[in-house]
């Protein structure tokens, strides 16, 4: 049997501060393992030296290869352009910055062996996230398993591995233009297990996550995984109903007319407004992704590749 290949997929956007080191301490772990490798970088349009240092990597060395964008379009399409482009019989997407420990590649392989097609990496410290990172990243996980039926776990993070299989499936469907490609694999289902890890901090470098970016990326995580929301307009309609009834019956049944009730009647409004304005900025938010998936735009737009063979067919070159 031909020895199987794994595909690590590294997404790069302006990472020239650590590129190096990570090649350093993930070479000798990949040398050492089971399986023969590849290590494909996906440059999402860096305007520093990622490209140039990656693309010396991939001349010196046959293993390495890239996929670079045309401009940056963001980590999610650079993760799933490394899924689109690899030819491993498994499929590890990891980050730049070693937060992603490359030791546990090992640990990986094994359970890849074992049959597993889908390997979460549970966080189990997150040293480099202030408490506010880690607060909002747990409240999130709260609200989205509350609102969706499908299930999230909550110290996953952009570190997995998948099989050929489940690659295969997400290539072919979840092909939205609004993305949680870590949603999809824990939501494929086949027969799937978990690897804890420590996360340290960022080798070098800055988080290219800004807290506006983390916010936008929640709120269409939300609208792309759950309609509850789009449910609240009826809930808050019958609520409105029920105290207008209440309302209407107090004022049938008290002697002497309405009581005058001027600051009631302003707050009542402004409660009602925005109520009903909160409802149809929910139908914005849907509306928008429909929008976009409408329109159809790739996720991503490939400017030039390295070592990468898209006649050889996997299976055929072994
Ligand atoms: N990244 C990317 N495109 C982007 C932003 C980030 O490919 O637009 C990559 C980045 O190079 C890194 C990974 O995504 O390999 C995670 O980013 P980062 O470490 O900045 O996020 P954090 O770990 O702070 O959540
Ligand atoms: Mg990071």
């Amino acid at each position: 049997m031909a020895e199987k290949l794994l595909s690590v997929v590294v997404s790069v956007y302006n990472e020239e501060a650590v590129l190096e080191q990570f090649f350093r301490e993930t070479g000798p772990v990949l040398e050492n393992l089971k399986w023969n490798y590849e290590l494909l970088f996906v440059n999402d349009g860096s305007r520093d030296k990622s490209l140039e240092i990656v693309k010396g990597m991939a001349e010196r060395d046959p293993h390495v290869k890239v996929v670079s964008f045309s401009r940056n379009f963001g980590h999610e399409a650079a993760m799933i352009a490394g899924i689109d482009h690899s030819s491993g019989d498994g499929i590890v997407c990891m980050d730049a910055d070693l937060q992603h420990p490359p030791a546990c590649l090992e640990e990986i392989i094994e359970k890849l062996d074992q049959g597993y097609e889908v390997i979460n990496m549970v966080r189990t410290k997150n040293e480099s996230a202030g408490w506010f990172k880690n607060l909002s990243s747990t409240a999130f996980y709260k609200v989205i398993n509350m609102l969706s039926d499908v299930k999230f776990e909550s110290n996953a993070s952009d570190f997995f591995a998948i099989s050929r299989r489940v690659a295969e499936v997400l290539k072919k469907n979840y092909r939205e233009k609004v993305r949680f490609l870590r949603g999809y694999v824990q939501n494929v289902g086949f027969s799937r297990t978990t690897i804890p890890y420590e996360a340290g901090a960022r080798a070098a470098g800055e988080s290219k996550y800004s807290i506006r970016k983390l916010i936008r990326f929640s709120v269409n995580t939300i609208v792309c995984f759950s309609n509850l929301p789009l449910k609240l307009g009826i809930y808050a309609g019958a609520m409105a109903a029920f105290l207008g009834l209440v309302v209407m019956i107090y004022t049938l049944f008290t002697r002497g007319g309405a009581p005058s009730g001027y600051a009631t009647i302003v707050v009542l409004i402004c409660f009602m407004f925005a109520i009903l304005f909160v409802m149809v900025g929910i139908i914005g938010e849907y509306i928008g992704i429909l929008f976009t998936e409408l329109k159809d735009r790739p996720v991503y737009l490939v400017e030039e590749t390295k070592n990468i063979n898209h006649d050889e067919a996997r299976g055929s070159a072994s």
